[in-house]
């Protein structure tokens, strides 16, 4: 594996900026739970002064890779580029001291069930069929759910609503136009598996924006899940099969992905394969191909008149949009083009929310503590639903409004477009907004 790492590293300037950035320092207030202290441990780890013993591996551990300590650092230091090889390293190094991110249940559930669609579908079956004919709330009310071992519980916690029964989306939409600008979709896996109206409004939009899409019905995981987990070998098996899904000579020019985790993905693609040295040409084109919804979506034409959305909403930027993919102003841009509808200021609006991936089954209790400080301050902007554009996010802020007893609802900004449009629909406070509204 190539090393990036010590240089990035080296240019750390000790100045503390990153810190107030921070979600795990902001929630222990300790040097070694923040990116100046980390980027010290693995320096120290690197250059044989330090054993990584559990103490060292735990602060470690506990970083979400969130990469806000990125876009804070005036001295450019590209955390992730330290970290992410790091792990892979640590990993090759001690294969039998996987992290805690891969031990027991937990560990099952991220490398089995989340990067397969059709699995994740069987698991959630049962909750989902309770959650239909109301049985999950009396279960909740009779605490069954604590029987069950934490990881499935974690899971089963994070399950929004049921979604509306969707069809599964067709292999092409064709755009009227014959210069149509042509797109692939990707799915995701967690995205069509818990959220996947989200898919549903993002095709409408891109169709009536005057797209052709392209979905191939069968496609796999962006690899995130086993890369953030040090898994180089699984990582580099998924952007290989994507690569064979996605390509061919008559591919189209951009891959929009909609969810900022499997984006981000993506998008640091063509550096995290040669790092990596999965460096064939289909692998590194499937990575320059990616672009985010709202960045692609940005350059179209839009209509003059949009449906009116009198609504009060928080965004949330998902971290892997704004600091990895540094995609921060398109989605505003694109929700300030709505009538009626208002994105209220709140307090850390750029804080992570303490879902990264699995860090939620991993780390359960910093996930907690990270989360439900996101939530208190969107239940205190007064707003009357929150928008993320990234799954793992909206199951998080969703759990934690919950269980804070303010259950907003919470929908992807494509969601928001789609009604706006007239192609889509939002429901908020037994309000309808967009399709059926008209
Ligand atoms: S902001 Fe950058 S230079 Fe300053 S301590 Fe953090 S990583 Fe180092
Ligand atoms: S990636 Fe996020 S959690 Fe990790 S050190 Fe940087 S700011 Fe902190």
């Amino acid at each position: 594996m190539r090393d990036p790492q010590v240089p990035s590293a080296l240019d750390c300037m000790h100045c503390g900026f990153c810190q107030q950035v921070c979600p795990t320092y902001l929630a222990t207030g300790d040097e070694n739970e923040s990116p100046r202290g980390r980027l010290f441990l693995m320096r120290a780890v690197e250059e044989n002064r330090l054993k990584l013993d559990d103490a060292v591996a735990a602060h470690l551990d506990h970083c979400l890779d969130c990469r806000a300590c990125e876009t804070a650092c005036p001295s450019g230091v590209e955390y992730g580029r330290v970290l992410e090889p790091f792990r892979i390293r640590q990993r090759a190094q001690r294969p039998d001291d996987a992290g805690a991110a891969s031990r027991g249940l937990s560990g099952y559930v991220q490398r089995q069930i989340l990067p397969d669609r059709a699995r994740t579908r069987r698991w959630l079956a049962p909750a989902r069929a309770a959650q239909r004919v109301g049985l999950g709330k009396l279960a909740g009310a009779l605490r069954l759910p604590k029987l069950l071992p934490r990881g499935l519980r974690r899971l089963t916690e994070q399950l929004p609503p049921p979604p509306p029964k969707l069809e599964p989306l067709p292999e092409r939409i064709v755009a009227s136009s014959a210069d149509a600008p042509r797109v692939a979709l990707f799915l995701g896996c967690a995205g069509e598996s818990f959220t996947p109206q989200t898919n549903r409004a993002v095709a409408a939009v891109l169709q009536a924006l005057g797209c052709t899409i392209e979905i191939p019905q069968e496609q796999g995981c962006c690899g995130a899940l086993a890369y953030h987990e040090g898994r180089a070998e699984d990582a580099s098996a998924a952007w290989r099969a994507l690569a064979r899904q996605f390509g061919g000579e008559d591919a189209p020019q951009h891959l929009i992905t909609t969810a900022a985790g499997c984006g981000s993905m993506l998008h640091d693609l063509p550096r995290v394969a040669e790092e990596l040295q999965v460096d064939e040409d289909t692998v590194l084109r499937l990575g320059r191909r990616a672009i985010d919804f709202h960045a692609f979506a940005a350059k179209l034409d839009w209509p003059n008149h949009l449906q009116a959305i009198p609504l009060r909403v928080a965004y949330d930027p998902a971290c892997h949009l704004v600091h990895a993919q540094r995609v921060r102003d398109e989605p505003l841009a694109l929700l300030a083009s709505v009538p009626g509808l208002e994105c209220v200021p709140y307090e850390e609006a750029e804080l992570c929310c303490g879902a990264a991936g699995s860090y939620v089954l991993s780390q359960p209790e910093l996930s907690d503590q990270i989360g439900e400080r996101k939530a208190r301050h969107l239940i205190a902007s007064g707003a009357q639903a929150v928008l993320t554009a990234n799954v793992g996010c909206a199951l998080q802020i969703q759990r934690c409004l919950r269980k804070l007893g303010h259950p907003l609802p919470v929908f992807h900004p494509a969601e928001v477009l789609a009604a706006a449009l007239g192609v889509g629909e939002l429901r908020v406070a037994g309000q309808v907004y967009g399709r059926e509204a008209r």
